[in-house]
């Protein structure tokens, strides 16, 4: 199965690709995770996009697209995968249409997960990241635990510089102007659900699923805050 899945930052889609990813056993590829993974190693690729991340902008096209073009080549896509991230421009959507037609591959569903500015930057202001796997989390919505460091590995968790009001602020500046359009690229092909992203986390699983025509998980699963 290949999913992409679409919305704006803080819109809930790393929080339900992690769990898509464990209910169908296929990879979740986050252009964002990959290129902070490349600032941190100290990449050249992760220098230049570093500042551009900073501001809340977007990498050229160019560049992503060769990530993009790289990363679902690899083994574990094989099966299939859940892009999110990507594509954030029409030049991006264009590519990975070139790309699935290449690779003899199709998406099963666009799951554009909808939220309202205001709540996003309600999220994304009080969001804090584990830097080590990328899972995110909300004082309020879904504290870490009595801990505060990160369930899953006990790394610290901290405030990504791009959540930062006036960064969060452009990212969804730029998501309205550059990445919303391109929703209706996938419109047109019919492939688009749109999933109301407002609620528990666990109300939102469920409409994701429904979407996928998959009934809920009959045992409770742990679950983390939106972003
Ligand atoms: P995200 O984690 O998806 O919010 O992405 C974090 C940042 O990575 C974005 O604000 C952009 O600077 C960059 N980025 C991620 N995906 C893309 C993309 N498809 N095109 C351009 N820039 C991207």
């Amino acid at each position: 199965m290949n999913l992409l899945l679409y919305g704006a930052p803080g819109g809930g889609k790393g929080t339900q690709a992690d769990y898509l990813r464990g209910r169908f056993g296929i990879p979740h590829v986050a252009t964002g995770d990959i290129l902070r993974a490349e600032v941190k190693a100290g990449t050249e690729l992760g220098k230049q996009a570093n500042a551009i991340l900073e501001r809340g902008e977007l990498v050229p096209d160019e560049v992503i697209i060769g990530i993009v073009r790289r990363r679902l080549r690899e083994p574990d896509c094989e099966r299939g995968f859940i892009l999110d991230g990507f594509p954030r421009t029409i030049p991006q959507a264009k590519a990975l249409d070139r790309l699935m037609e290449e690779m003899g591959r199709r998406f099963q569903r666009v799951l554009y997960m909808s939220v309202p500015a205001e709540e996003l930057i309600r999220r994304l202001s009080g969001r804090l990241t584990c830097p080590a796997c990328q899972r995110t989390y909300h004082p309020e919505h879904n504290p870490p635990g009595a801990h505060p460091n990160c369930p899953h590995d006990g790394a610290e968790l901290v405030m990504r510089d791009d959540d930062r009001p006036e960064a969060a602020r452009h990212r969804i500046e730029v998501y309205l102007a550059y990445t919303l359009p391109v929703l209706d690229y996938y419109r047109k092909e019919g492939l688009v659900s749109e999933i109301d992203g407002l609620g528990t986390i666990q109300s939102v699983r469920h409409r994701v699923l429904a979407a996928l025509g998959h009934a809920p998980d009959p045992a409770p699963t742990h679950s983390r805050s939106p972003g």
